[in-house]
């Protein structure tokens, strides 16, 4: 029997990234343990693990003590879509700040290092492009996306002082709109958006004019990116930026997708949310230097990974639903629905 298994917390674990996480950790021969709230993970994610005798799995919320021994923690609990995080603002907040700052205290006791899932968001809408790590950002601090972007950018601060002042091992990635299987369909963010409108033939609700720009990365490139950080020596803390510099407008992904759905959607045009950056891209030369890291996989080959992810989940659906109901709208589960949003 090996006493040395590299044990490993990854918290928000059944969400997006979270369980494409502990899939790789456990591949790499890890113990890992799962902790969730389910505010917007859900236990299908994570279902196909739960047989794996090294995977165990908690439900609990981050914004509490947690009191476990392991070796490694992967920090990842908190919404992402800003349908999700702005439908309780404080809520975000705390799990930010006080899920930081217990997760840190945690690594401090039992002197495991620990990663955190920062964002571009800290970039807020940006003045410089392409984003490089050592830019402060352009953030609002009073409007609705605030209780993300600040949350996750006082989250960074108390990881460089719980360092600083603690010597918590530390790692701090700057994650890119990332996309891939296990998205939430109801989540609101823009490429599960358009994936299930192009396939629904219903209307592709772009923000904006659409001139907007993204760079969106796919969920494996981010994943290796992650371990790769972790696997760096102690003294390379971050932050580093993890995203795919192939940047696009949202006009040209909905083009995109539905000349790859086949889909006779057509595009329908809606108010431009509050703040919402007008550009982003990552400059990713660090992580190439420091991790020697590029992301592999381009923005058709995932997204025809993610269309074939959802293709099944619509045609069930279409399948269960009445034949005079008229098409649903993919908002219609949201707790907050986007015109609801601050615009
Ligand atoms: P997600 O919403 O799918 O996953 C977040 C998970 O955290 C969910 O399982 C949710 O239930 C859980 N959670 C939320 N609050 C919690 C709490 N208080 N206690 C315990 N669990 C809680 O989102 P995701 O896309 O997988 O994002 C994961 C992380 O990566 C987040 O921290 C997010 O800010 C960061 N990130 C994501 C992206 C992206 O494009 N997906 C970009 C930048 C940063
Ligand atoms: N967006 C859009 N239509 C949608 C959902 C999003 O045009 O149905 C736009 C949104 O306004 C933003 C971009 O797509 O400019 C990315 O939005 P997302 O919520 O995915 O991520 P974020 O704004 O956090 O980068």
């Amino acid at each position: 029997m090996s006493f040395s298994r590299v044990r490993t917390l990854v918290t928000g674990g059944s969400g997006f990234i979270g369980s494409h996480l502990c899939e790789r950790l456990l591949a790499n021969g890890h113990e890992v343990l799962c902790v969730d709230n389910y505010y917007t993970g859900r236990r299908q994610n994570i279902e196909h693990l739960l047989a794996n005798p090294r995977f165990e799995v908690m439900r609990h919320d981050i914004t509490m003590n947690l009191y476990v021994e392991v070796d490694e923690i992967y920090n990842l609990a908190c919404p992402a879509s800003p349908v999700h995080y702005q439908f309780d603002p404080v809520q975000t907040l705390k799990t930010s700040v006080h899920g930081a700052i217990n997760m840190l205290g945690l690594a401090k006791r039992i002197k495991a290092k620990i990663f955190q899932a920062s964002t571009s968001e800290v970039y807020g809408d940006p003045h410089v492009h392409p984003q490089t790590e050592s830019y402060w950002g352009h953030v609002n601090p009073l409007g609705p996306r605030a209780c993300y972007d600040e949350g996750k950018r006082a989250a960074e601060t108390l990881f460089f002082d719980y360092h600083r002042q603690h010597d918590v091992r530390i790692k701090v990635a700057r994650i890119f709109n990332t996309y891939g299987p296990r998205m939430h369909p109801d989540d609101g963010r823009v490429v599960s958006n358009f994936i299930i409108q192009a396939l629904r033939d219903d209307p592709i609700t772009i923000y904006g004019n659409g001139e907007q720009t993204r760079s969106f990365g796919y969920v494996d490139d981010l994943i290796e990116g992650m371990l790769r950080l972790m696997a760096t020596d102690d003294g390379f803390l971050g932050p580093v930026n993890l995203g795919n510099p192939g940047e696009v407008s949202v006009r040209e992904l909905a083009e995109l997708i539905i000349a790859m759905t086949g889909s006779r959607s057509k595009l329908a045009f809606r108010p431009l949310p509050a703040d919402d950056p007008k550009q982003r891209q990552p400059d990713i030369t660090l992580a190439k230097q420091k991790l020697s890291w590029t992301p592999r996989v381009d923005l058709r080959e995932g997204l025809e990974r993610t269309i074939d992810y959802f293709r099944p989940i619509v045609a069930a659906e279409a399948a269960t639903r009445p034949a005079h109901s008229g098409s649903p709208k993919i908002t219609d589960r949201l707790p907050i629905q986007p015109e609801e949003m601050a615009f």
